[in-house]
């Protein structure tokens, strides 16, 4: 949730989709299975929208052609938002720990490098054929086949093609796992890169018969009380830095494992936290650090335009789209965001004003 992937525009130069080459080694990987045969799906951690909503939607599409061993699995904690819970296809879903350790096919999703699937990513290097299905310009070109393209507002873009070329009809679970994809990188048809092309695969979606003002009750506009609570102490200690990144305004905040026990919340409620302080018309760039372990913070980067935050995220061991990225940060609070001060152009050169 809250990924802008779509809000890094209409990718510049030579970006293009994949190949008729790979399109034909995709759909032979699968063609050329038999239906008894066992296929593992998996999405990167920490599994947003599109990451699920691409995942599940293929399984779908796997079912309909007569797969019926068809395992759906991401790395990490067997644990997803609330908002994703009522999912089609979360039958399929396994916990990594069941994940099939030999199967006969792999398919990865919305993950931009192997390190993406955490402990799964072996499954990627053993016999089986893998099938990388992804939009991240940073794509490392992990697994075997790859349709990769960074010009789709969504992975869910290239799954449609997918299922498509597979002669998979589009129905109204398969739609809504898309739909769920495509608003969520699009940030609900919002960000730079909703073209007519995303908009003609939402009519396609729609035309289905999904309920999109339910959908999107359900996965952006619902919380439990406890973090409504929790937003707001959270965003109660919001730190606006606005001459940061010459001049363009950070604005920061953290939330602790504390504060997260204090609300009875668990982690996944604040995936969508960081849309609530990239608002702020004072600072170009947001940075929301949200603690995983004594030490240890999944850090998310945003930028309105003005600042790639991926090559920040790169830059402190993490990745993303230009807009929109992230990474795993060490220390104190305090320490993680003086290491994104230190890589945020206009603050010195990388590395020079730390601590
Ligand atoms: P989010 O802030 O919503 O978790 O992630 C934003 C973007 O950054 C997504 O495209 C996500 O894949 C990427 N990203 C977030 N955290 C990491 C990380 O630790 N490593 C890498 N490689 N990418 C990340
Ligand atoms: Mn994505």
């Amino acid at each position: 949730m809250g990924e802008p992937a779509g809000a890094e525009g209409p990718v510049a130069g030579d970006a293009t989709g994949p190949t008729e080459a790979e399109w034909a080694a995709a759909v032979a990987a699968v063609r050329d299975l038999p239906p008894d045969r066992r296929v593992l799906l998996i999405c990167h951690v920490n599994p947003d929208g599109d990451a699920l909503g691409s995942m599940l939607g293929f399984a779908l599409g796997l079912r309909r052609l007569g797969y019926r061993a068809v395992q759906a699995t991401f790395p990490g904690r067997p644990e997803l938002p609330e908002a994703f819970q009522a999912m089609p296809g979360l039958d399929l879903l396994v916990p990594a720990a069941a994940a099939w350790t030999d199967p006969d096919l792999v398919l990865s999703f919305d993950a931009a490098s192997a390190s993406r699937l955490g402990e799964l990513a072996d499954r990627l290097t053993g016999p089986a054929t893998a099938v990388v299905i992804d939009h991240h310009a940073s794509n490392t070109r992990f697994g075997t086949v790859h349709l990769v393209d960074p010009t789709a507002a969504a992975t869910s873009v290239v799954v449609e093609q997918l299922l498509d070329r597979l002669g998979v009809p589009l129905d109204v679970e398969i739609a809504e796992c898309l739909y769920v994809a495509l608003a969520t990188d699009t940030g609900s048809f919002r960000f730079e890169m909703t073209t007519p092309a995303v908009h003609e695969m939402a009519a396609r979606l729609l035309a289905t018969g999904l309920r999109p003002g339910e959908i999107s009750r359900r996965i952006f506009d619902t919380r439990p009380f406890g973090a409504v609570r929790l937003y707001g102490d959270v965003l109660r200690r919001t730190r606006l830095e606005p001459e940061a990144v010459g001049g363009r305004g950070l604005v920061w905040t953290y939330a602790t494992l504390d504060d997260l026990a204090r609300h009875r919340q668990r982690p996944p409620v604040l995936e969508p936290l960081i849309d609530s302080i990239r608002c702020t018309a004072e600072a170009d760039v947001s940075c929301l650090v949200k603690q995983v372990a004594p030490g240890e913070w999944a850090v998310s980067l945003r930028s309105k335009g003005g600042v790639d935050v991926s090559a920040v995220a790169v830059a402190l061991g993490g990745g993303g789209h230009r807009l929109a990225a992230g990474f795993t940060g060490r220390g104190e609070v305090e320490e993680v965001v003086a290491a994104v001060r230190a890589e945020l152009p206009g603050t010195g050169e990388p590395g020079e004003d730390q601590g």
